[in-house]
């Protein structure tokens, strides 16, 4: 049953019935030792996790304010609900439940605690910040650091006892990473001195632990500017002995919190690094990777951030629905003329009831999309040949720009709805809705905004391979569609999804020749091609759920499958015939030489 935050059975689906995680990846390679009742087992405490604990933890329990963390006297307090929350989640194993055996990890697939996530972020996403920045940094950490110190790091990391961030942007360095100005200036003993200011770091600075590891973007003295000179350091809160004991402060300094729209209780801070000429750091990688060494990471951050939206949209579209059936207003259109008539619960009202199979369908279509990029991260684990490797490599160039961008916007849209569906008690704090439309927000500005990930994937992922990777992810959809066209009750659908396909692979190849003659117009496109491409993706992945859903209904399921089942179809058609079905005429719109936004002069916008 789902809860007001969660729905085990509708991961449950997508993991065993559409993926068929079971026959793809469990019982191979690193899954070896992996079975479904283990998967299950961990979604249901993950489950219970989040009901219990950290969906109560957001807001204060009487009056729902906001929790806060706060500065003062120079040192960051998270709010007090979140050290139990913290003991509790690294006692869980939670920080590592896709991470090797041989750091303490549970070796999961990687599908399975991006499921586990989604739940968690759901509860409370400025919380579950702190464990997903450390479980990056840990990453970075195992994967680049060289260092004698690195287990050590990594044990303090991967067990809680100490946090991670990423420290990229500057006041003048934001979108342009490579205009940064921190500094690294090598020591005789080969660590480094780093000067330089870094704001907006979650989780920067707070009190939930002895010691943070910041992986720190810096440039070399004399390295040659733009990206290419940036190097990345690991630079520790406080330094570490030789022997793993903690000693002096590492001249790592809080200058302040943002006061922010949600995640208040994330704290964004202004970081200071060398503030007194005594903050010391480590390479990680070669000098001058800073870069490659981040982008190793940035996939799986992306999707991470994308996962953000999905959670935010289940748990915004649950609310919606609990309160649709429990609030009575209005009568019923049917009776509309009975004065005898009583006021109904206000599902039964035709809007009510397009906002919510619509916040539904988006909800399980963008569950599909970012769950299924993880499984192509998890299909690359098990691959045998290099063609496979390279396949799903391409699946994940392809996808990660549009589940970052694809779903946090639609992150907005299904908040936006859920707070219209409770009418004026939507917009206020009494009710949850409107904390996880603010906290979703900023899912489409960090980690690349989304303006820059349709940039990423019109300028490069399109053209990678000369199209091949482009191409690959096209051929992946065909299976589905051909079946679905062999079912009378979703053959219409399936043409539509073609079409939808067809028209974002001939705008592609327009927007290749026009950036050659006419670049202004794909870059204007650029969003709102994402989101075509978007929308016909997740079209195929509605006639996948769909198919699945007939298959499993021709069984005769229980009175409760039925249901779920009939309500996959449902959502299948609505957003096939409602969404996917406008790509083709907005494509024919996006390539034409519509460049106002461009001939507009600046004076012109306001006068
Ligand atoms: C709450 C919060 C938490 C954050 N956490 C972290 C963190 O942990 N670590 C970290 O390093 N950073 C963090 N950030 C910073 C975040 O990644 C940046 O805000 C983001 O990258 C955008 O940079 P900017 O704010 O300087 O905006 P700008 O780069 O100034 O962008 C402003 C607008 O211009 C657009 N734009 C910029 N350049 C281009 C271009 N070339 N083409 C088209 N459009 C462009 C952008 O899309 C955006 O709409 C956080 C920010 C916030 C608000």
């Amino acid at each position: 049953m789902a809860s007001q935050w969660v729905d085990v059975r509708d991961l449950q689906f997508l993991l065993h019935e559409v993926f068929r995680i079971g026959d793809e990846l469990l019982g191979k390679g690193p899954f070896a030792d992996h079975d479904a009742d283990m998967v299950n087992m961990v979604l249901d405490q993950a489950a219970k996790f989040t009901e219990n604990d950290i969906a109560p933890s957001y807001p204060d329990e009487v009056h729902r304010q906001p929790v806060e963390a706060v500065f003062k006297d120079g040192k960051v307090s998270v709010p007090e609900a979140y050290h139990r929350l913290w003991q509790l989640y690294a006692e869980g194993g939670w920080l590592s439940v896709s991470d090797s055996p041989d750091v303490g990890g549970q070796g999961f697939p990687a599908i399975i605690a991006a499921a586990v996530s989604q739940m968690f972020l759901a509860g409370n996403q400025a919380f579950l910040m702190y464990p997903g920045l450390t479980h990056g940094a840990a990453r970075l950490v195992e994967d680049f650091f060289q260092h004698p110190l690195r287990d050590l790091i990594l044990e303090k990391m991967y067990n809680g006892a100490w946090t991670g961030t990423m420290c990229l942007t500057e006041p003048g360095a934001g979108s342009d990473v490579g205009a940064l100005k921190t500094s690294a200036r090598k020591n005789p003993d080969g660590t480094y001195s780093i000067t330089g200011t870094k704001c907006f770091i979650s989780a920067g600075d707070h009190n939930l632990t002895e010691n943070i590891i910041h992986p720190v973007l810096a440039r070399i003295e004399g390295d040659p500017p733009g990206t290419k000179g940036i190097s990345i350091f690991v630079v520790p809160k406080i330094r570490i002995n030789p022997d793993g004991s903690l000693g002096e402060p590492n001249d790592v300094n809080t200058g302040g919190i943002e006061s922010k729209m949600g995640i208040h209780g994330n704290a964004t801070c202004t970081l200071n690094f060398g503030e007194n000429g005594k903050c010391i750091g480590w390479l990680m990688g070669e000098e001058r990777e800073g870069m490659k060494v981040m982008f190793h990471m940035m996939n799986e951050e992306r999707q991470g951030v994308g996962t953000m939206g999905v959670a935010l949209s289940t748990a915004a579209y649950l609310h919606a629905l609990s309160y649709a059936k429990e609030r009575v207003q209005g009568v019923n259109v049917m009776q509309m003329r009975d004065p005898d008539a009583k006021a109904c619960p206000i599902i039964q009202h035709p809007d009510i009831r397009r906002m919510l199979l619509k916040m539904k369908s988006i909800t399980e279509a963008i569950k599909a999309l970012a769950l299924y990029c993880y499984y192509a991260m998890d299909r690359l684990r098990v691959a045998e040949t290099d063609a496979e490797k390279d396949k799903w490599q391409g699946m994940i160039e392809m996808l990660t720009p549009i589940v970052k961008a694809y779903c946090t916007d639609m992150g907005d849209v299904v908040t936006s709805l859920a707070v219209q569906t409770y009418g004026g008690y939507g917009y206020c704090r009494e009710y949850p809705v409107e904390q996880l439309m603010r906290d979703n927000r900023i899912n489409g500005i960090y980690e690349g905004t989304n303006g820059i990930q349709a940039l990423d994937l019109l300028g490069r992922k399109l053209g990678m391979k000369k199209g091949l990777y482009f191409m690959t992810l096209l051929g992946e959809t065909q299976a589905e569609i051909a079946k679905a066209k062999g079912n009378e009750a979703l053959k219409a659908e399936a043409e539509t999804v073609e079409k939808a396909l067809n028209a974002c692979a001939g705008a592609a190849m327009q927007f290749s020749k026009l950036m050659r003659s006419n670049p202004f117009v794909p870059l204007i496109a650029a969003m709102d091609y994402l989101h075509c491409l978007s929308e016909s993706l997740c079209g195929w992945f509605h006639l996948w759920m769909a198919n699945t859903a007939t298959e499993k209904l021709a069984a005769n399921p229980s009175e409760t499958d039925k249901a779920f089942y009939t309500g996959k179809i449902e959502g299948a058609k609505f957003y096939i015939n409602r969404t996917t079905a406008l790509v083709p005429a907005k494509c024919d719109v996006l390539v034409q030489d519509e460049i106002s936004c461009i001939r507009i002069p600046d004076e012109a916008f306001a006068v």
